[in-house]
């Protein structure tokens, strides 16, 4: 099949990215791997996307869905398994064995946060278990949470979730912050509880977090650590697989100048998978539509 543009992911950017391009005209399909939404999906409530009142992340990716549809814009549920980036028409292969060309992409396949892959995680995602301190740290005002976690955004969700919850800890395996020195003084400074040389084995509770089983890597001392909420902040992994040839920065996500073009012409990148300083839903959407405007100049 044959199309103006293709947007690889349909998360807030992927979404916003095909309202605008199929609003500006372009024959624009929206590739899809998993479920419309991206992270949003697993997030139980937005409550700062602007002038929406509290939605369910998987209620906002469905109207931004069904906007991209009404502008034209086709939602093919299909994962992307290569692309032929060189050329002025890129070729994209999918998992069913379809083949899709056009001469312009935007990639917005985001980024996942890595689990700490221990037995209660996964069942409360969304009922006390959070990737993302910024979005629904708000969820646990005057409440008892706990943070996984050594580096510079475990430290910064730590600080941001000292000013809305009761009691803050900091749950890191070593005796030593990763975070830096000014971030890791900041923490100490601020009455956030650090469990040094710990580490968390199951999350515990009924119909949401209650409870951590933590366990102490030096002395063997196990115990349970009573919460509402967990924030598992131990790094993310941008969806980069099938775009090696694309600049990246140290952490592996693609480059992009302004207007969201990559190393390769033709080639747009939008959301949480370029390199940027805040990854939410209003900064994915912005970028998708800074995408697709210059997908818009770059054909004309
Ligand atoms: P990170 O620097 O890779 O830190 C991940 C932390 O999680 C480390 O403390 C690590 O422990 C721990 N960890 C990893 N896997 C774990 C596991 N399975 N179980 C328990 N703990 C685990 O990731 P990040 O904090 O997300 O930061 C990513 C990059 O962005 C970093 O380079 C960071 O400097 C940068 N960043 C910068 C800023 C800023 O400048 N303001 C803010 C946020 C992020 P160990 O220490 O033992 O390895």
């Amino acid at each position: 099949m044959k199309y103006d543009l293709i947007i690889v992911g349909a998360g807030p950017a992927g979404l916003t990215a095909a309202i605008y391009a199929a609003r500006g005209g372009l024959k624009t399909a929206v590739l899809e791997g998993k479920a419309v939404g991206g992270q949003i999906a697993l997030t139980a409530e937005v409550e700062n996307y602007p002038a929406v009142e509290p939605i369910s992340g998987f209620d906002l990716a469905l109207k931004m869905m069904e906007q991209a549809q009404r502008f034209g814009a086709e939602i093919i549920y299909d994962q992307m398994t290569n692309i032929e980036p060189n050329g002025k028409i890129k070729k994209i292969k999918t998992a069913a064995g379809g083949e899709l060309e056009a001469p312009c992409v935007i990639l917005c396949m985001g980024a996942s946060p890595r689990n700490l892959g221990v037995p209660g995680e996964e069942k409360f995602i969304g009922a006390g278990v959070s990737y993302c301190a910024t979005c629904d740290g708000g969820f646990f005002k005057g409440k008892t949470v706990a943070v996984a976690g050594g580096g510079n955004t475990a430290a910064e969700d730590a600080l941001y979730l000292s000013k809305i919850a009761g009691k803050v800890y900091l749950i890191h395996r070593r005796d030593k912050l990763r975070a830096t020195a000014a971030l890791a003084d900041s923490v100490k400074a601020s009455g956030i509880e650090i469990l040094w040389d710990s580490v968390i084995e199951e999350v515990a509770g009924g119909g949401k977090v209650e409870a951590l089983k933590i366990k102490n890597v030096k002395s063997g001392e196990e115990k349970n650590l009573t919460v509402d909420g967990l924030f598992v902040a131990i790094g993310q992994i941008p969806n980069t697989e099938n775009v090696g040839f694309l600049e990246k920065d140290e952490y592996g996500y693609i480059i992009t100048k302004e207007d969201m073009s990559t190393s390769i012409e033709g080639i747009f990148a939008a959301g949480d998978i370029r390199s940027k300083s805040l990854r939410q839903v209003v900064t994915a959407c912005s970028d998708g539509a800074v995408a697709a405007e210059s997908a818009i100049k770059y054909l004309s």
